[in-house]
């Protein structure tokens, strides 16, 4: 049987195509997988199970539990001032789900949309499958940021929407308030729709985060994406949501309604027991990210794989331009002869050449162990 032309044409993901390779070897330190070594905090677990015993077992409204979006509208209120009703609140099945229907949602054949290159490995195959026309911005010149110039220099006609990330997968780089003022400025001017990735918000560690839809004349064109996954390390409960004008989350909601029906159940009252009380556990877990992006900045710096301090998420991306190998080889050579993994810069784009990600969501141990390994490595592969 004949498989899609569009599907044929996307690539797998890089991360899982690595990963294959690593099923079945021994004693591999992972810093590849985007994911909280912490498990999710006992109440909220405690939570969903007791919500199951009570028989919440069922379908739940398309658009998610009303008290669920009432508290997401609640805690975006009172942590960043940001109001949202309800009505423009529609609860996902991560935000990889929330991703999909927005641009299916927004996008007209051929439309263009605007893609950092690196970034998250679903925004290529996801606007390309949602009938777009992905336009990569090159942010390597720029220490991996999006300037005002840089967008403005690749808006051209039938530009519709960019995809915004920060703090970002895999370079952990974000922006202060001063650099989204300047920015939104520009989205502004060029009419441009931003889809707002900010899953990692929660995990900014030198300055405070400011979503941008609560700037100036951002609102009413940003779909503000967020979800549990990452700060509440609720991965596996597949909660995300998105906020965002009421039309477009009606049409979101239409695309849904159809194809996911709704999120489960069981992790959507889990949600509404983190906004409530999962707060101090975030704050512990961030504290911890915080301590370990210390080490692995000054270790990698050390041992020669130079990289920059991220301002948040859990990545750093150091350069490998000191060896001679292309970052596959690089990544095939460490996991072959060292047995730590890590993902190749070009999984994220083109522009991740000369580079590989290593995710800090690893215990410490692990992260310590991983940095002689790779010393050992570069020494022998100078
Ligand atoms: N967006 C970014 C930038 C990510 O890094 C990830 C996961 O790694 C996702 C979205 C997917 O998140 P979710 O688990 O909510 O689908």
């Amino acid at each position: 049987m004949e498989i899609s032309k569009k599907v044929q044409k996307i690539p797998p993901s890089g991360i899982r195509e690595f990963f294959e390779l690593v099923i079945g070897m021994k004693d591999v330190i992972s810093l590849g997988v985007g994911e909280p070594d912490f498990v999710t905090p006992w109440n909220i677990c405690e939570s969903a199970i007791f919500s199951i015993e009570q028989g919440y077992t069922s379908y739940t409204s398309n658009q998610g539990l009303y008290e669920l979006r009432t508290q997401i509208a609640r805690f975006l209120n009172t942590k960043h001032n940001i109001k949202y009703n309800p009505e423009e609140i529609l609860i996902t099945t991560g935000v990889s789900e929330a991703l999909d229907l927005v641009l299916r949602a927004i996008l007209n054949p051929g439309d263009k949309v605007l893609v950092p290159d690196p970034c998250y490995v679903s925004y290529y195959p996801v606007s390309f499958l949602a009938g777009g026309s992905p336009v990569f911005i090159n942010t390597k010149k720029t220490n991996f940021k999006l300037t005002p110039s840089l967008v403005e220099k690749h808006v051209s006609k039938g530009v519709k929407a960019i995809i915004f990330n920060y703090p970002a997968n895999p370079t952990g780089v974000s922006y202060s308030r001063k650099e989204l003022l300047a920015l939104a400025k520009v989205f502004v001017k060029k009419n441009l729709m931003v889809i707002s990735d900010e899953i990692y918000d929660e995990l900014t560690y030198d300055f405070s985060h400011t979503p941008i839809s609560s700037l100036k004349g951002m609102k009413e064109r940003t779909i503000y994406l967020n979800g549990f996954s990452k700060a509440f390390a609720m991965t596996g409960w597949r909660i995300g949501y998105a906020c965002g004008p009421k039309n477009i989350i009606s049409a979101m909601t239409k695309i849904h309604q159809y194809t996911m029906l709704c999120s489960p159940i069981m992790g959507q009252m889990a949600a509404i027991e983190a906004l409530k009380s999962g707060g101090r556990y975030v704050a512990e877990m961030k504290r911890e990210y915080k301590r370990r992006r210390e080490f692995i900045v000054d270790r990698l710096n050390e041992i020669g794989l130079v990289c920059y301090k991220p301002e948040g998420a859990f990545y750093v991306f150091p350069s490998i331009k000191g060896t001679c190998m292309n970052c596959i080889e690089f990544s095939k050579e460490l996991l072959r002869k060292e047995k730590v993994a890590v993902v190749p810069g070009t999984a994220f784009g083109s522009q991740g050449e000369g580079h590989i990600r290593i995710s800090y969501a690893s215990n410490m141990q692990d992260l310590k162990e991983a940095c002689v390994r790779m010393e050992r490595f570069l020494k022998k592969n100078a």
